[in-house]
């Protein structure tokens, strides 16, 4: 039965595949940057209209939802998100996009789908065909859900804070997929438990007191003070945190003074701190504040000018991968796929706003699939990157088999029959 079931899959996606492949092309030359999904988001509900999908659009900024009610049975939500990224293309593709466009500061900017976001789109596409031509094989709800602005990890909040759980049937679970291009075209990769990190911004003003350059004693130098904690900060990672706890503390960014012989009041650096659990997290953020006020105290700071240092609020929070669910797809994506191009692979500290899908009370088992997009075998390509360049075939063919054989298996769990 499964096997017949497999290659019925496997026929819809070949002849599907024709259509799918100019869409593909379409949105990675047309790309539209956070909350700017205009086009994107049109293109993605006029799709699943055509298909019969009961739409609503709008959501959270240009969120789209599409319902398939499919009789009695589990509500599954498939998840893509639909933003790119200030970056310039650079791979030369003859699709490649030469778009520029104004970015929220009101700057011209080059735009391109530098983290796949158009792969992810043209899989959901491909998977909303195919699973409307197998009703017959299925019963339940199938929610498709298009996120914007997933770059700012806005997206998931701004469509929750909208109603998505109370205007529309709340999933019993929830998918997505996001490509990795370490990894090759026609590979997915699966983790359970954690898979992407909670994400912080963190921000700290060292402040001193200014002077002549010539004559530090006396001044407070806040730009020593700032080079001290920027190296007391890696040792949060290696000396107060367990070694198989994972952390990142990455200053990405740090600014004081404007003048070679003049020390400044202030300094300003920016942070990333990267966790999964929570107890680490807090933990880690603690350390933080403590190394920046006991420097700015080793160094004889007055207290009215203690370092400010702010945590932004609701951070985007760690994926966890429900092992459960793992347990319950992985094996349809094996027999669909082959055993030996399903493979387990590591947790990584990047963020991925899909978590917030699974954290609503009661929470909802989540699982984002990882899916591999490169011509060779540990291939250097990665996200964000003016180069990145999945191949489209095999990609989009194994994103769209995977997901569907894994949407079948879902709906067949609870079935009556
Ligand atoms: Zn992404």
């Amino acid at each position: 039965m499964k096997i017949r079931k497999n290659s019925r899959i496997k026929e819809l996606v070949n002849q599907n595949y024709d259509q799918l492949e100019p869409t593909y092309k379409q949105l990675h030359s047309t790309p539209e940057l956070s909350f700017q999904e205009k086009e994107t988001s049109t293109l993605i509900a006029g799709g699943l209209k055509r298909l019969g999908y009961d739409i609503t659009t709008n959501i959270g900024g240009y969120g789209v939802v599409g319902i398939l009610d499919n009789g009695s049975g589990p509500v599954v939500m498939f998840r893509t998100d639909m933003d790119a990224l200030p970056i310039k293309e650079l791979t030369g593709l003859p699709y490649q996009s030469t778009r520029t466009t104004t970015n929220d500061s009101g700057h011209e900017v080059p735009v391109m789908h530098a983290c796949g976001h158009d792969v992810h789109m043209t899989v959901f596409l491909g998977i909303a065909k195919i699973m409307s031509e197998l009703k017959d094989d299925w019963n339940g709800t199938l929610m498709m859900v298009a996120e914007p602005a997933e770059e700012k990890g806005e997206g998931a909040k701004s469509m929750l804070k909208d109603g998505l759980f109370t205007k529309f049937p709340r999933p019993d679970y929830a998918l997505s997929l996001h490509i990795k291009p370490s990894l090759q075209a026609g590979y997915v990769g699966y983790t359970k438990g954690y898979a992407f990190a909670t994400v912080d911004s963190v921000n700290i003003t060292m402040k001193g007191i200014g002077g002549h350059g010539a004559y530090p004693q006396d001044t407070i130098d806040p730009v020593v003070m700032a080079s001290e904690l920027i190296l007391s900060l890696q040792t949060i990672a290696s000396r107060e945190i367990k070694a198989t706890d994972a952390v990142v503390v990455t200053v990405g960014h740090i600014h004081g003074g404007n003048k070679r012989n003049v020390i400044p009041d202030t300094v300003n650096l920016e942070l990333t701190v990267r966790t999964y659990d929570d107890l680490v997290r807090e933990k880690v953020l603690e350390s933080i504040k403590r190394k920046a006020k006991g420097i700015a105290m080793a160094y004889g700071v007055p207290e009215h000018l203690e370092p400010v240092v702010k945590v932004k609020e609701d951070p985007t929070p760690a994926i966890y991968n429900s092992a459960e669910l793992v347990d319950t797809v992985i094996p349809a994506m094996k027999s669909i796929l082959g055993e030996e191009n399903v493979v387990e692979i590591e947790p990584v500290m990047g963020g991925e706003d899909f978590a917030r899908f699974g954290l609503e009370e009661p929470r909802i088992p989540i699982f984002m699939l990882r899916l591999g997009t490169s011509s060779e075998e540990n291939s250097t390509q990665t996200l964000h990157s003016s180069y990145l360049s999945p191949v489209p075939e095999p990609t989009i063919k194994t994103g769209i088999l995977s997901m569907t054989a894994s949407l079948l298996e879902l709906f067949s769990q609870n079935a009556e029959n």
